[in-house]
């Protein structure tokens, strides 16, 4: 079975056309690093843009979403498989469990919130599988400033606060994580 990397970014595009160009390259990046995709399952936003890359590329694509969400708005069409959960707790769960590290691209409060939880359960021991930000034009400098801020205070310790790889370029992303 082929290793999965779960990407966590927007339901939404934004408004950058580098940050969509640059997620796009670390999944053709991933793609050609043999990776699989798990992520959310929508069909819009970053999110859709970057499953459609796996999709083209041949990758087997897994999308996890609770019911709401599915009678709410389109699945993509193109999943290798569809997972259907009941809550959003479920869904983490269930992309934790499936997948093999993680990455965030830009996104809003969703992203943010995923990726904080794999590192945290990454830092206490609760899985040994990491996680990774794409800082695409200092789009996660504000992140690093906090976790420099709780590092500085005492609510965060060196170490643990390196856990997390914040990488500026794609390439830099890959090597980082060792994924290459
Ligand atoms: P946000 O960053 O707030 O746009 O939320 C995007 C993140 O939350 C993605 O990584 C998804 O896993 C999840 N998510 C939020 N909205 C949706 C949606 N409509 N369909 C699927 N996943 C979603």
């Amino acid at each position: 079975m082929n290793k999965r990397v779960c990407i966590f970014c927007g339901a939404n595009t934004g408004n950058s056309s580098e940050i969509i160009q640059q997620a796009l390259v670390l999944c053709d990046l991933l793609v050609e690093a043999g990776y699989d995709l798990v992520y959310g399952g929508g069909e819009t936003g970053l999110m859709g843009l970057c499953a459609n890359r796996f999709i083209a590329s041949g990758r087997a694509v897994i999308g996890i979403r609770p019911k709401k969400l599915i009678a709410d708005e389109n699945s993509h069409s193109g999943l290798t498989e569809l997972i259907v959960v009941e809550t959003m707790s479920d869904r983490k769960n269930k992309m934790i469990e499936l997948s093999d590290f993680f990455i965030a691209l830009p996104g809003g409060t969703g992203t943010l919130d995923e990726i904080i939880e794999t590192y945290t359960l990454h830092k206490i021991g609760f899985i040994n599988k990491p996680s990774g930000v794409l800082n695409t034009d200092g789009y996660y400098d504000g992140l690093k400033i906090l976790l420099d801020k709780m590092d500085d205070k005492g609510f965060l310790k060196e170490a643990a606060k390196d856990l997390l790889v914040i990488a500026d370029t794609p390439d830099a992303l890959m090597s980082e994580m060792r994924l290459d």
